[in-house]
């Protein structure tokens, strides 16, 4: 089953010196079960896709089906709607809100979904290895703790799609095989990921490889 469709992407930044051409027409597909690496240079419109996917970010030419629906072009609550149960999504830092503990993180976007679930939370913590830190800041935690704890967020709705952005970026190697595991685990119950990474190691555990440059989409390996 298809999950992302992007149809002809564009994306423009204007400021009063210049017009960046972040994606200059892009189109690819992501079936479920699908892990998809995204690579490419520094600047080369990896992370503007990633938010065009989830809705985060508007494209200004072309437009994105996520599991068959439109995404774009529509009011921000709608395009919210479809992201919080549908779409998990792990940000470099802005994942977790500092004054909740490392739960209640959890717990949020579980409210935001569908419901709260204790025993999904507690399944979640277990996965990610942070039940005995539950209850900690994220102020309180290390920087690979965090990470975790971020992508227990992104998981919370156990949503069919996860976009992640450098997701392994500040973590060390114990941490990124963690990570790893929890993206094949992911994998095997049918989910979808689309992953933008500068590492080989994430890249090679992924079942494709896209490369960007320039905003334009070079090679489909
Ligand atoms: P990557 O994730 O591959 O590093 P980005 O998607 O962050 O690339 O950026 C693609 C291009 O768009 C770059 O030239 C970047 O400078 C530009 N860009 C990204 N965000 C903005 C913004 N908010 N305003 C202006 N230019 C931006
Ligand atoms: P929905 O019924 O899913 O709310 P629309 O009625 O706006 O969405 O669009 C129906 C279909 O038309 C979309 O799923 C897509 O295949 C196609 N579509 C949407 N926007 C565009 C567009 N800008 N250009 C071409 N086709 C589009």
């Amino acid at each position: 089953m298809r999950v992302i469709e992007t149809f002809d992407i564009y994306r423009f930044y204007h400021n009063e010196e210049e017009e960046t051409l972040a994606l200059r027409g892009v189109n690819f597909q992501v079936e479920s079960g699908e892990i998809v690496a995204v690579m490419g240079p520094s600047g080369s419109g990896k992370s503007t896709m990633l938010a065009c996917l989830s809705g985060l970010d508007e494209p200004d030419g072309g437009y994105v089906e996520v599991l068959g629906r439109r995404i774009t072009r529509r009011a921000e609550a709608e395009r919210a709607a479809i992201r919080s149960a549908e779409i998990g999504i792990v940000r470099q830092s802005e994942n977790l809100f500092n004054h909740l503990s490392v739960e209640d993180n959890i717990r949020l976007q579980m409210q935001l979904g569908r419901k709260v679930d204790e025993r999904r939370l507690l399944d979640l913590l277990d996965m990610v290895h942070l039940r005995h830190r539950r209850q900690a800041l994220p102020s309180q935690i290390s920087g690979g703790e965090s990470a975790r704890a971020a992508l227990a967020v992104a998981l919370a709705n156990n949503p069919k799609i996860l976009l992640a952005d450098e997701p392994t970026s500040e973590v060390d190697a114990e941490t990124e095989r963690q990570i790893l595991d929890l993206f094949a685990r992911h994998k095997a119950q049918g989910g979808a990921a689309v992953i933008t990474t500068h590492s080989e190691a994430l890249a090679a555990h992924a079942d494709r490889i896209i490369r960007l440059v320039d905003g334009r989409v070079v090679t489909h390996a």
